[in-house]
């Protein structure tokens, strides 16, 4: 019985000098290289040399703080908890008074780890958390040595609080967030008023 069409009759005839000497073999193959020559290299100087990612690209994760330099996590869990890889652990405390400035919510994440190695970069825990506070980015994580350096934690995640050097998240959020932000009403989108906590403390 027949299963494809693909079969090949060996053919038995003997071969010229020519083949046995392997020359038009060696020709083809040396004009293929030589064609290549001629072609734009398909390779670039990486790192100098980046290639243009996709809007979309996932990247590296990044801890958002608001607009005061609070750190926006309340260390829900439920990144960790829509995370396929299971590549999120974390521990948590409650806020103390006086560290409304560091902490956004009443409780916060102490420790926050990603292990980079199980990471899938599918973004479900950007589209699982509810207070805006881990996007990924279009930064590519660097490679190591050692495996428990991709192990990153708070130092490495979390947003830096120099305002030039702030990450823009706004392409990957969808036009319908925006416009929820737009609403003062939900207290995830009222700002945090630092005169109200100065006068209370
Ligand atoms: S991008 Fe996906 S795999 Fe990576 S930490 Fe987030 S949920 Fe887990
Ligand atoms: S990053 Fe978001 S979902 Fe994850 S623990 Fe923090 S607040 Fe919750």
């Amino acid at each position: 019985m027949q299963l494809t069409n693909r079969s090949r009759v060996v053919s038995n005839k003997k071969q010229s000098f020519a083949e046995k000497a392997y020359f038009p073999a060696i020709i083809k193959g040396m004009m293929i290289t030589m064609s290549h020559l001629l072609k734009k290299p398909a390779t670039i100087q990486y790192p100098e040399q980046v290639r243009p990612m996709a809007p979309v690209y996932r990247g590296q994760h990044i801890l958002k703080r608001d607009e005061n330099g609070a750190e926006r996590c309340t260390a829900c869990g439920l990144c960790a908890v829509a995370c396929p890889a299971e590549a999120i652990t974390m521990e948590s405390a409650e806020r103390k008074k006086g560290e409304e400035n560091l902490y956004r919510e009443e409780k916060y994440a102490t420790i926050y780890e990603i292990n980079m190695l199980r990471c899938i970069f599918c973004g479900l825990c950007e589209e699982a958390c509810p207070k805006e506070a881990i996007f990924l980015t279009d930064k590519t994580v660097p490679s190591e040595f050692e495996r428990g350096d991709f192990v990153y934690g708070k130092d490495k995640l979390t947003e830096t609080l120099d305002n030039t050097r702030k990450v823009d998240v706004s392409k990957r959020q969808t036009e319908e967030v925006k416009e929820f932000k737009k609403i003062p009403g939900p207290k995830h989108n009222t700002l945090f008023d630092k005169k109200s906590l100065d006068h209370k403390h």
